[in-house]
């Protein structure tokens, strides 16, 4: 079993991470169990952001580390809040703040154009000096709901409507979830990635 660092303490994360990888025999461990503390993200893209983490990780454990980055972008809002999802309403941000900061900024702004996508951008370094980084994508295309609906997921999950589903990403379970998230499609990826360069059999 190969053991990569996973640049993130995120509990949520460290489990839909591992469920895919375990079944490749990669066991990701989040980099709290090495006392490494979070990287500053002053990336001005998921890329950059996301290779930030990953060195940062790989540096302070000395092993093989994977970072993600993702956000919504909106299409309405010029990309935003893109890298800045997490603190899109500021000091103290919450996923509800932000969520009420959005539907403010897009009222009165018809369905046609309340296009956006959540964005995933995963990175792979063998070692802090890694000059190849493995980099995948993926995303989800959605929309911008007028209220909130639904329980489940997080972050903008209640207000982001799923064309295909006919309901907000809260409202879908989390297997169906991990199936079409933009997260899993660039673990997916990456997986492919792994095995294409012979980093995992
Ligand atoms: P990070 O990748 O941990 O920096 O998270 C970025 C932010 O993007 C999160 O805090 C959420 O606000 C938002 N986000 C990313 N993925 C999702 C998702 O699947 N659902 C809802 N919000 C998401």
């Amino acid at each position: 079993m190969k053991k990569i660092v996973l640049a993130s303490s995120n509990a949520g994360k460290v489990r839909e991470i591992n469920n895919l990888l375990l079944q490749n025999n990669i066991e990701v461990v989040p980099q709290s169990a090495f006392d490494i503390p979070d990287a500053i993200e002053d990336g001005l893209s998921f890329v950059e952001n996301a290779i930030i983490k990953a060195r940062h990780a790989a540096k302070l454990s000395g092993s093989p580390a994977i970072a993600d980055d993702s956000g919504i972008e909106v299409d309405a809002l010029n990309h935003r809040p893109g890298i800045y999802s997490a603190r899109y309403s500021g000091e103290g941000a919450t996923s509800e703040k932000n969520n009420q900061k959005m539907l403010g900024e897009l009222e009165g702004v018809a369905e046609e154009n309340r296009s956006a996508r959540y964005q995933c951008v995963m990175v792979f370094m063998r070692d802090a000096d890694d000059p190849m980084p493995i980099i995948t994508q993926g995303s989800l295309e959605g929309r911008i709901l007028e209220a909130p609906r639904g329980e489940g997921g997080f972050g903008y999950d209640p207000i982001f409507y799923l064309p295909d589903h006919k309901c907000a990403a809260a409202e879908i379970s989390l297997e169906e979830k991990n199936k079409i998230s933009h997260r899993a499609i660039a673990l997916n990826a990456m997986i492919a990635r792994l095995k294409d360069t012979g980093i995992i059999s």
